[in-house]
């Protein structure tokens, strides 16, 4: 992987890839080259003309131009986020068929092109079209990432953050599984500072309540499907999140973030790729970080490792 110059592509400059682009300029200092590509070209020329225009007011420099497959060559991180967006009512799930198809006219010329570095993932269903992605390419698994749980991560440490008005940086909790209807928050797990949330609850001391965990963990699983009613689509979320995956990526961070990645006997689970807290680096997924989970929450693993497995086992590669 090319060290000295950090180039990311971007494939798919919709809501969800330009807020990603729009964040990543902002940010500044992530990486010193994007490139822009869609299958609508007048499209990606006049956003990379539109972020160009605001790089004199951004915190450093960056090349960025609308550009074609051959341009992955020598590229660190291609983002995908082309595809159809998710409409009012519809499940990620039933996005499945026209997103591999798109994706197999993506990933052929990305390969075709040279590319050596990682795939980061955000099209919807998120965890299957990392595995197609994996499938499709035949990358190691660590060079595979699909954004999984990590904006659903920052919605519940968010929301959790506000319930006992503590800074969300300092409460550590993920929501795990697939990333859509059958996602859970193991509980056992959620610690504010050192001290574990179900100690807090069971403190007569204090009113929180365990009905009101339930009630945050459905606002989490329950955010897309509202924020898609009230404007059609979601976009800026995701976008800072696939900015925070690149730069643990590029900065070789080691952070722990909920991605989809490859589980290989982890959580007694092969093959899929579900959202799991995984250590992040330059060369991807370092380790994936197994939780003691308690045997309730082993089962609803499962359970939303079961409707990953048997969606991708239904679809034609
Ligand atoms: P959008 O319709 O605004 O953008 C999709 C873009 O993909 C368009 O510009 C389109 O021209 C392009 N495209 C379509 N087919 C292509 C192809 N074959 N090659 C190259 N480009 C192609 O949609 P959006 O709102 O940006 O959403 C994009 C995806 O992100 C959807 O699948 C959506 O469900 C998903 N999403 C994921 C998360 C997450 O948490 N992972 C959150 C929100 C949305």
């Amino acid at each position: 992987m090319n060290t000295d110059k950090r180039k990311v592509v971007l494939i798919g400059t919709g809501m969800v890839g330009m807020s990603f682009a729009y964040a990543l300029v902002n940010q500044g200092g992530i990486c010193n080259e994007l490139v822009l590509i869609d299958v609508n070209k007048a499209r990606a020329n006049g956003e990379a003309m539109d972020l160009n225009h605001g790089l004199a007011f951004a915190k450093s420099n960056m090349r960025i131009y609308a550009g074609d497959y051959k341009d992955c060559k020598d590229a660190d991180i291609v983002v995908i986020a082309a595809g159809v967006a998710q409409k009012e009512g519809e499940t990620r799930l039933d996005l499945l068929q026209r997103n591999t198809e798109v994706f197999r006219s993506i990933i052929n010329p990305v390969i075709k092109s040279g590319f050596d570095g990682i795939f980061l993932v955000a099209t919807n269903p998120v965890d299957i079209m990392t595995r197609v992605t994996y499938e499709l390419s035949r990358f190691g698994a660590s060079r595979v990432i699909g954004t999984g749980t990590s904006l659903d991560t920052a919605r519940l440490r968010y929301l959790l953050g506000d319930y006992f008005t503590v800074d969300p940086k300092n409460i550590h909790a993920y929501v795990i599984g697939e990333h859509g209807d059958s996602e859970f928050v193991p509980l056992s797990q959620v610690m504010l500072a050192t001290k574990s949330v179900s100690e807090i609850l069971a403190d007569e001391k204090n009113d929180y309540k365990i009905e009101d965990m339930q009630s945050i963990e459905e606002q989490v699983r329950t955010a897309a499907y509202k924020i898609i009613e009230a404007k059609r689509a979601t976009y800026y979320g995701i976008g800072m999140a696939i900015t925070r995956i690149i730069k643990a990526i590029l900065g070789d961070e080691n952070s722990v973030l909920t991605v989809s990645a490859k589980l290989c006997g982890e959580y007694d689970s092969k093959n899929v790729f579900i959202g799991v807290p995984c250590i992040i680096g330059r060369n991807g997924v370092k380790e994936i970080v197994e939780l003691s989970l308690t045997e309730e929450e082993k089962a609803k693993f499962q359970k939303s490792r079961q409707v990953l497995e048997d969606n991708f086992n239904g679809l034609e590669l």
